[in-house]
């Protein structure tokens, strides 16, 4: 048993004093908890923000998709605009966790979720950097088939864990925040900061600052788009390799737009970049595709146990590509 206390703002302000005190952010249950029992978060005070008014709206316009921090990942996976209007992100939230799990936990416990680092779960391992900055890190040499290939540092290669954020990450979401200084809107890319030689910091809020929703900008390019997960079952697994793409042709039939982001293979949800402009202003040919995908890992820095995925990534990005490309808008 461990004591903690708990307070149940109703407002950010006094959930913003409460956090920025040390208090721990409590909203669906199904992270915080889980990693309490672990013994791995010891919250001395938990601060419940399920009762923040405003925090659970949908709303889907022609050109935006605003969701609150506070809606359920089972809710925004059944929406009916948002599975027209990006599909991808559907698609992402029912590749995840399990239905009772998906009833109860939010999007931004979603996007704030911890790594899936068996080191890191396990409280009994001293060397995690992410968990007790500056003593190590037990992966490096160990057990690595799922542990990171982008993004990774000396000091942690611990793998992003979700698969909503690679989604987002593709279609360029944004994060709203709440602080005492007001409204704070980033990218989903610079929310996710990589390990470097601070682990530890994860996220890019402040103390106290609290994720109050995401803006989500509808580009024709989501309406076709797809997530697409490997995994070693097909429920209740998180990925050996996700890839949440959107392409779009031109009336030339070249590549006009073209979205690629990675999940089970870096330290942060991983925009493939250089794969989108190998092909961006081309034909979507098999030998282009297959050219184009084979830079996706060119940077990457593989451990012991995870070079399949050397090979995993292009062939997830070939056959993905390759499909959509048979089944044009
Ligand atoms: Fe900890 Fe990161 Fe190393 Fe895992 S990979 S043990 S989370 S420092």
């Amino acid at each position: 048993m461990m004591d903690f206390s708990y307070a149940r703002p109703a407002d950010l302000a006094a959930a913003g004093a409460a956090l920025a005190a040390g208090g721990m952010a409590l909203g669906g249950g199904t992270g915080l908890l889980d990693l309490a029992k672990l013994g791995v978060a010891r919250p001395v005070a938990v601060v419940d923000l399920t009762r923040l008014p405003g925090l659970d709206a949908i709303q889907v316009s022609e050109t935006e998709a605003r969701i609150g921090a506070l809606v359920k990942m089972s809710r925004l996976a059944a929406h009916p605009a948002m599975r027209a209007a990006l599909p991808a992100v559907g698609q992402a939230l029912l590749a995840s966790a399990s239905p009772q799990i998906r009833n109860m936990a939010t999007i931004g416990g979603n996007l704030l979720q911890r790594t899936r680092c068996a080191y890191f779960r396990d409280a009994a391992v001293g060397s995690c950097n992410r968990r007790n900055p500056g003593s190590g890190c037990a992966a490096v040499g160990g057990v690595t088939r799922g542990h990171a290939l982008l993004g990774v540092s000396p000091h942690c290669i611990a793998t992003h864990p979700g698969d909503l954020a690679v989604a987002l990450v593709a279609f360029d979401a944004v994060v709203e925040t709440w602080s005492p200084n007001g409204q704070r809107l980033l990218s989903v890319h610079d929310f996710f900061l990589l390990p470097g030689a601070t682990p530890g910091q994860e996220f890019a809020l402040a103390p106290g600052e609290i994720v109050t929703g995401l803006r989500i900008p509808l580009a024709p390019v989501a309406r076709q788009a797809r997530y697409v997960k490997l995994r070693d079952r097909a429920s209740y697994e998180f990925a050996a390799a996700s890839l949440a793409a959107g392409m779009s042709l031109g009336v030339d039939g070249r590549i006009a737009d073209l979205r690629l982001a990675l999940g089970g293979v870096a330290t942060i949800p991983w925009r493939a970049r250089s794969v989108e402009a190998a092909l961006i202003g081309e034909h979507p040919t098999p030998a282009a595709i297959a050219a184009a995908a084979a830079l996706a890992m060119r940077e990457a820095e593989p451990q012991p146990d995870n070079r399949h995925k050397l090979a995993l990534v292009p062939a997830l990005i070939e056959r993905t590509l390759t499909d959509m490309v048979g089944e044009p808008a």
